[in-house]
């Protein structure tokens, strides 16, 4: 079918995320009907916003300036408490190269190693953003809050999953003496209920039901 919605990313991971929220929420969206701009070839602009909300509405206004859909884009990362705030909107660059989680998870790890458990607090953050061909723009927030480990465990997931323990995580089964798991341990589904993306997508799709029910 012809695209309804594009979705400002080249993971295509997220686009199953989002339309099983979208399902969830009583949308279902035929094969196609929810395109990536990596599909479509629409081009990445520069995200040079201060914010995870600024960063979101660029990449969501440049895919529906190039497509002339409505587009949804997120912005996400890891805000340390200690750290104010840091890395933040930093997070897939905080060792330098973009994308390398390995060394940023082993800098952000050797940056709090004197720190005690009871000041390890953090959260991972993610603005979802709307963009409409006809100039409405919506952003929502979510946030998955939790405790840093010292140690990286758990094979799930991806960036900074296998350090923070979220405290929504559900606790495991006992085999490992009920220690509360690692978002790197949590299953997708279980990550997805409980995470800052699934969260702000959740928030976000009764404006894209309404944008996409009213075309
Ligand atoms: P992006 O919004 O997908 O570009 O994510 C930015 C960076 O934030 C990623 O490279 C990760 O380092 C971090 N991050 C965002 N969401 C998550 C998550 O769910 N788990 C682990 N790291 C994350």
């Amino acid at each position: 079918m012809t695209p309804r919605i594009v979705l400002a990313t080249h993971n295509t991971k997220k686009v199953g995320e989002l339309r099983a929220i979208l399902a969830a929420s009583g949308l279902d969206l035929p094969d196609g009907g929810l395109v990536t701009s990596g599909e479509v070839g629409a081009p990445e602009p520069v995200e040079d916003g201060v914010t995870f909300a600024e960063n979101a509405l660029i990449k969501a206004r440049a895919v529906c300036a190039a497509t002339g859909l409505p587009a949804v884009a997120d912005d996400s990362g890891l805000a340390v408490d200690v750290l104010g705030g840091a890395p933040g909107i930093f997070s897939a660059r905080w060792a330098g190269k973009h994308g390398d989680d390995q060394a940023n998870l082993e800098l952000l790890l050797g940056q709090l190693g004197d720190v005690r458990p009871e000041h390890r607090q953090a959260g991972f953050v993610c603005a979802a953003a709307l963009v409409t061909p006809d100039g409405r723009e919506e952003v929502r927030l979510g946030e998955m809050r939790g405790v840093l480990e010292t140690e990286p465990r758990g094979a799930n997931g991806f960036g900074y999953d296998p350090i923070l323990v979220p405290d929504e995580a559900p606790e495991a089964d006992g085999a490992d003496g009920g220690r509360r798991r690692t978002a790197a341990e949590l299953d997708p589904e279980e990550k997805n209920a409980i995470s800052h993306r699934g969260k702000a997508f959740r928030a976000l799709a009764p404006a894209i039901l309404e944008v996409l029910g009213a075309r």
